[in-house]
């Protein structure tokens, strides 16, 4: 379809209907392709668990039908007559927010995250007025602006969970200067998000502690992802003798 087809597109979805937690099939029209809107058909979306907190409520503010997902990625499929950043063919990602302002302090600086009027992936209202939705469906269209250009090379699969679970680490660690190879840091809790991190300082060069409640994790943060050390949290002695 050109970017001037006059008729909307259905998207099908993964849908919460209320806070029980059960997902079903949700057919939803997506918003035509406007002059800066990429298109993008998704290959693979991340589990986040904020995607749980929303779908059962957990947070008090959920409306439904609510489709998930804010790690996506997935092939440009159409662009608007604006976009200057994308193709068709290429593979993309989209995170966890598809709008801002674009005047405010925090928009002008790069930290869209905290303009007061960010746009959420889904469960928010999108600027025509329309629900957004999220990325546990067939296709989203999404302003360039918040499309990042997946490398080749890197299999779709895999990149999905760093739209959200990976960026959250790998950010702070670039933007506080602690990039810089050899240091030695700790991560507190080997879960979504800690595993990214053990990873990520990993490739950056660093000597990477685990920190945890039990022993549970030891082969998975030694044998698996390379761990440098592994420290039970409820081991006086062994968490004294690392002290400093
Ligand atoms: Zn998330
Ligand atoms: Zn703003």
């Amino acid at each position: 379809m050109g970017s001037g087809d006059a008729s909307e597109r259905t998207a099908v979805g993964w849908a919460a209907r209320d806070a029980g937690g059960h997902l079903s099939p949700y057919s939803y029209t997506l918003r035509n392709t406007g002059p800066e809107d990429v298109v993008v058909k998704v290959l693979y979306c991340g589990i986040c668990h904020t995607d749980i907190h929303q779908a059962k409520n957990h947070l008090g503010m959920s409306r439904y039908p609510m489709v998930p997902g804010h790690e996506v990625v997935g092939e440009v499929s159409e662009v608007g007559v604006e976009v200057t950043k994308f193709t068709a063919g290429d593979i993309v990602g989209v995170g966890l927010i598809v709008g801002c302002c674009r005047q405010c302090h925090p928009c002008t600086s790069s930290n869209e995250q905290y303009c007061s009027k960010k746009i959420w992936s889904y469960n928010d209202v999108y600027t025509d007025g329309k629900p957004t939705q999220g990325g546990f469906s067939s296709a989203m269209v999404v302003d360039q602006k918040f499309v990042v250009r997946i490398p080749a090379g890197m299999s779709p699969e895999q990149a999905a969970p760093l739209l959200c679970a990976g960026v959250t680490v790998y950010s702070p660690l670039k933007r506080f200067g602690l990039a810089t190879p050899g240091l030695h840091g700790g991560i507190l809790g080997l879960g979504g998000v800690g595993h990214m991190g053990v990873m990520i300082a990993k490739a950056m060069g660093h000597h990477v502690t685990v920190i945890s409640s039990s022993d549970k994790k030891r082969g998975e943060a030694m044998d698996h992802l390379a761990a440098d050390g592994y420290l039970v949290s409820s081991d006086a002695s062994a968490m004294a003798a690392v002290l400093g």
